[in-house]
């Protein structure tokens, strides 16, 4: 048996029809379209093309996006004059700090500094807080992704065993906190982890967010399983997940391919986050 493939592009793409209707009723509501302000700091080629990917995003859907491209070795206190800045500015609605910064800056440094109605990232400890007593407001993107295509799977998540694996702030916790919220009973694996395969094998559904290349073996996974791949790496100049994809697809019940699952997803998200962001500044949260 050959697992259902969890398509994130096509995913993306029927939820950008429903945004792009919503984008319009809040323009005609408003007057203004939602606006994404991205900050990149460096040269790192991944986060360039992360962000003309996401002004595009933004393009197509009736959003506008300013990319404000700071040099190399931008200080922490510049960087913050400019979050300052467009946490003030009526136009702009949600401020992304393209992750990772140069190390001269602190990454908490800048979550500390933007406003949560800004934060589309939802890294603020506002809004991590949030998510953590069950009253999210804008929630990370890539676990929103992942819950989306959880559904997208069609399982029942209500008491599903549910197996996390990697504990970041960015991926693992929130994805946690989500499937928590949605009655799982999960389980949250890491680097010290005693016995990874013993954990895994008990999942219903299964996310790996670690970096490390294919990890995630057939035998790790239980039959019928839905496996989330977010990992990213570059192994013999090929993008690569953390899921075996050829093992695991002969075993699993639905599964992300890697490029195509978690990626466009993420992006997707970011464009609702966009929009919830602006909403919440002119509306209030309802
Ligand atoms: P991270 O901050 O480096 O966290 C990795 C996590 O994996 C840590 O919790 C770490 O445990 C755990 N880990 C490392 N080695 C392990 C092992 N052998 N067994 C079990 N757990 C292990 O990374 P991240 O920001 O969460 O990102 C994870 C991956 O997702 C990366 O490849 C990243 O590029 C990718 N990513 C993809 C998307 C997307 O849209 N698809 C978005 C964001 C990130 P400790 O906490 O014990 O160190």
């Amino acid at each position: 048996m050959s697992a259902k493939i969890l398509d994130g592009n096509a995913l993306k793409q029927r939820r950008s029809v429903a945004l792009t209707d919503e984008i319009q009723t809040f323009v005609a509501r408003h007057g203004v379209a939602p606006c994404l302000a991205a900050i990149l700091v460096g040269d790192d080629p991944a986060s360039h093309s992360y962000v003309k990917g996401k002004a595009r995003d933004a393009a197509r859907l009736g959003m506008r996006s300013e990319t404000f491209h700071l040099a190399a070795g931008t200080t922490q206190d510049e960087l913050l004059a400019l979050i300052d800045e467009l946490n003030g500015r009526p136009d702009v609605h949600g401020i992304l700090p393209q992750l990772p910064v140069p190390s001269q800056i602190d990454p908490d440094a800048i979550f500390e500094r933007l406003r949560p109605e800004k934060d589309v990232d939802g890294l603020t400890p506002s809004n991590i807080g949030r998510l953590t007593i069950g009253r999210p407001r804008l929630v990370p993107c890539t676990p929103l992704g992942v819950l989306a295509l959880i559904d997208e799977a069609g399982v029942e998540i209500r008491g599903a065993e549910a197996v996390v694996v990697g504990r970041s702030i960015l991926v693992g916790k929130p994805t946690a906190l989500l499937l928590l919220q949605r009655h799982a009973t999960v389980t949250v694996c890491h680097s010290r982890t005693r016995d990874l395969a013993a954990e895994t094998r008990r999942a219903d559904i299964l996310v790996a967010a670690v970096g490390q290349p294919k990890m995630i073996r057939a035998e790790m996974v239980k039959p019928g399983a839905v496996v989330i791949d977010v990992g990213v790496s570059r192994q013999d100049g090929e993008l690569v997940g953390d899921v075996d994809f050829d093992g695991v697809l002969a075993v699993a019940g639905a599964i992300t391919p890697m490029p195509g699952g978690t990626g466009p997803m993420t992006r997707a998200m970011l464009m609702e986050n966009t929009l919830a962001a602006a909403r919440w500044q002119l509306e209030g949260w309802a």
